[in-house]
């Protein structure tokens, strides 16, 4: 099974992915998670990227679809992808359709977690002191979410008319939701 967790920086999409990994032995695609590492080892993308991601801004598109390519067409983990932050723009949209078209694979369910903008603000605040995580200052927050409504929201309608599309209230606790994704998913 494939699985896109969508929604807002802070939203939960982390804390879900973990879940379903879990429960279904999948594998969490986390492009944030996977491109903080790159900074930590320090490598070439890492040294690439690491200013575009502490601004909290957009790192290049063909870095993330390289990244993504290599991910989707590794048998060893053909129908185990959970993402979780990706795809963020329609262009890494049409992408991911074009590399799941070419492996033979096809998104199971699409997860929007629907949260607002004060609840992220407060949320990140609160991970900020936990994760100390360099994008999750006051201001950089401010700009994910500007990017979010500009350039992510848009892909909830190239989404949204699909029948595996589920909207889900992100402001619920932690295992209301997880139970709402397991209704649909049914393992
Ligand atoms: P996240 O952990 O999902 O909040 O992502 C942290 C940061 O990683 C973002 O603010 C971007 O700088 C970068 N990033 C993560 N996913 C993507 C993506 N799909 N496209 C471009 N940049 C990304």
């Amino acid at each position: 099974m494939n699985i896109i967790l969508f929604g807002p920086p802070g939203a939960g999409k982390g804390t879900q992915a973990k879940y379903l990994v879990n429960k279904l032995n999948n594998i969490q695609i986390s492009t944030g998670e996977i491109l903080r590492n790159e900074m930590k080892k320090n490598s070439n993308i890492g040294k690439m990227i690491s200013q575009d991601m502490n601004d909290g801004k957009f790192v290049n598109d063909e870095i993330v679809n390289k990244l993504i390519e290599e991910i989707v067409f590794d048998p060893t983990k053909k129908n185990k992808l959970i993402f979780d932050g990706y795809p963020r723009s329609i262009s890494q949209a049409k992408n991911l359709d074009l590399l799941l078209a070419k492996s033979n694979q096809k998104i199971d369910y699409v997860f929007f977690l629907n949260v607002s903008k004060e609840i992220i603000i407060e949320r990140i605040e609160k991970r900020k002191t936990l994760e100390n995580r360099q994008d999750d200052q006051q201001n950089t927050i401010m700009s994910r979410y500007e990017t979010y409504m500009k350039t992510t929201k848009p892909v909830l309608n190239y989404y949204s008319k699909n029948s595996n599309f589920i909207e889900i209230d992100g402001t619920l606790k932690i295992d209301e939701i997880t139970a709402k994704i397991d209704a649909f998913i049914k393992v």
